[in-house]
């Protein structure tokens, strides 16, 4: 056990990747105590956007979605347990990319076509103030290929290894839970989504798969964080408690009682279903 409150700071690309990878790990320790930390590193400005009603928003018509998922964040935040929350360089420095090859690519507050050194240096500054004992970020695939979500790997990557970090964790999706909780999804007669195909949802392989942290008393949380995310997530629960959210894509992908990380860098050991674990 440590012996002050273990200290969490979690990089993620846009709001709402926060709840969809890490809501129930962010949930867990913010409610064992844990001093947790957010940092952001766009403002979402390229999303797509579900609800008719708020489809004027976008970056093509009045560019006020970023400024709107704002609000859709902190209202997220509130639901997990998140006080100490920062954009990477303030809030408004980076632009969300888009889609690789798309023209929002080239504008000059992208983040991928923001200068790489500012950016870890931002994230260096964040890291020797809060001293967090242990990082996560995506891998270097960012998860599923978004070029944010790269970014963001990089500069973590970066910037951990200049700051005294005693873990950096990986986040993924396991193969093996999809599989199950798709094969429950499929048996459920009305749901309003379409199922994933074989192979669509990005998987890691189970056997690489380092920690496994318990989420089940903290799905509430989490489900109450991505209903907050309304532009981006619509989420789905059944009486017996099975759930599911889908994105803009109308893919329904389940959500289970697990989330699932590789160690990047620190010691193994004790780490199985704990970030923390053995980290005296
Ligand atoms: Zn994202």
């Amino acid at each position: 056990m440590l012996t002050a409150p273990p200290r969490l700071l979690l990089v993620h690309a846009h709001p709402d990747d926060e709840s969809l990878w890490t809501g129930g790990t962010i949930a867990k320790y913010a409610a064992n105590g844990a001093h947790v930390t957010l940092v952001t590193c766009t403002l979402g400005e390229e999303g797509e956007i579900i609800p008719d009603g708020l489809a004027l928003l976008a970056a093509a018509e009045s560019d006020q979605l970023g400024g709107y998922r704002n609000g859709e964040l902190r209202a997220a935040c509130a639901a997990l347990g998140v006080v100490d929350h920062r954009y990477l360089g303030g809030i408004g420095r980076w632009r969300d990319s888009g889609m690789v090859g798309v023209p929002s690519n080239e504008h000059p507050r992208a983040f991928i076509n923001g200068d790489f050194t500012e950016q870890a240096e931002q994230l260096l500054a964040i890291l020797r103030e809060v001293k967090p004992d242990v990082v996560v970020t995506y891998g270097p695939d960012g998860g599923y290929g978004h070029p944010d979500h790269i970014r963001a790997h990089e500069v973590t990557t970066v910037a951990c290894a200049q700051a005294d970090v005693r873990r950096v964790f990986h986040v993924v999706t396991s193969e093996r839970a999809t599989n199950e909780g798709v094969a429950e999804l499929a048996a459920v007669a009305d749901l309003p989504h379409r199922l994933p195909a074989p192979g669509e949802l990005p998987v890691t392989p189970d056997d690489e798969i380092t920690t496994v942290v318990p989420i089940a008393d903290h799905l509430d949380a989490k489900l109450r964080a991505l209903r907050a995310h309304q532009t981006q997530v619509t989420v789905w629960q059944d009486d017996s408690g099975s759930s599911c959210y889908a994105l803009s894509n109308d893919i329904a992908q389940p959500i289970v009682g697990h989330e699932y990380y590789i160690l990047a860098s620190g010691r193994p050991d004790d780490a199985e279903s704990d970030l923390f674990g053995g980290l005296g």
